[in-house]
This record gives structure tokens, sequence and C-alpha cells, in this order.
């Protein structure tokens, strides 16, 4: 649906300041990674889901995905394994339409990781369900990480046109596959 609008090319990003998640969503991501940071696990889930929501309703299911993740860590994080696997599942749900299953679908890897030292049944379970509903017969590993060369350096914009997350070229990576997603929200900002 809104595929085109995500552009391929890294010039379409270059517009500083041009975020399509709204002008609190930076400040809101950051407020619940203080809240996990400070221990406040599951007040930090409830505020990732609810902005997974947002961010889906806005026309951005991969940043969706990659929200709901972070809460359904912070959930996990503070032990509530039933709310993790609620936002998770949530989470799948919103990106399930996105574009590019396979980029999206690995960012649940972290999660299905963390479940898996908790309770390995529940990780395979949720596993299959991730792969149903990206509609993939395997969910991609995340790809090992790269150093970005001059040229993909001097293509970054200088901030996500998702959330305006400012882009520090000097220590942004890319995976193997030549895509870069913004730490904050986790849309491409390049690839
Ligand atoms: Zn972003």
């Amino acid at each position: 649906m809104q595929a085109n609008q995500r552009g391929r090319g890294g010039k379409a990003g270059g517009k500083a300041g041009k975020r399509t998640l709204g002008d609190g969503a930076r400040d809101a991501l950051h407020a619940a990674g203080a809240k996990a940071a400070a221990g406040e696990h599951g007040a930090a889930a409830t505020a990732y889901a609810e902005l997974a929501r947002i961010a889906e309703s806005r026309g951005r299911p991969g940043a969706a995905a990659h929200i709901a993740v972070q809460g359904a860590l912070a959930a996990l994080a503070g032990g509530d394994r039933d709310q993790a696997l609620a936002i998770a599942r949530e989470g799948v749900t919103l990106a399930s339409g996105v574009a590019d299953q396979r980029r999206v679908a690995r960012k649940f890897v972290p999660f299905i990781d963390a479940l898996s030292r908790d309770d390995a049944d529940a990780a395979a379970a949720f596993r299959e369900e991730a792969k149903k509903g990206f509609g993939l017969k395997l969910i991609p590993a995340p790809g090992e990480t790269v150093t970005p060369n001059r040229a993909q350096r001097r293509s970054l914009p200088k901030a996500c046109g998702t959330c305006g997350e400012p882009v520090d070229s000097a220590t942004v990576v890319f995976q193997d596959d030549g895509t870069c997603d913004c730490a904050l929200c986790g849309d491409p900002i390049a690839g």
C-alpha cells in the first residue's frame, strides 16, 4: 500500500526534519527507552506497544514491527511473558502487510532469541506464528553488520525521514544486504 512512498534510493530521504511518524514520536520513543533503562519494564512495554500502533496507523508497518519488538523485549525483561507475547504478536499483525517481509521479519529474531532462553517451546511457537504472519518459509537471521563505505556514508540523510532521529554517519552500520535501518524507529534510512 505505502511501499511507493518508502523510496528505494538514498536521495529521497535527504530532507532533514521531515518525519512521517509525527513530531512527538521521536521524543516518545526516547521516553520509552528511558523507562526501560530505568527498570520500568511494564510501563516501557505499554508505551512501545502504543507507539507501534501509531506507527502502523501512519503507514509505517516496518517501524511498527521494530517498535513492537522493543516493547516485547521490555516486557520480557520485566518478567511478563504474556505481555511480551501479546505485544510481539500484535507487532506481527501490524506489520504483516509490509512490502519487504524479510527485512522486517528478521527484526523479531532478538525477541525470539530472548524468549527461547526463557521458554524454548513458546519461542518455537511464536517463530511459527511470525513465519505464517509474514508468509515466509523461514525467519531470516539478522545479517552481519558492516561499516559503510564512503559512497554509502555520503548517501545517508542527516536525519531519519520517519522519526527525525539524527543519523550519525560515523557510527551507523549497514546490514550485509546493503540496508541500513534507523536505530530508534527501525525504518530504512538507506538501502
Ligand atoms: Zn527513525
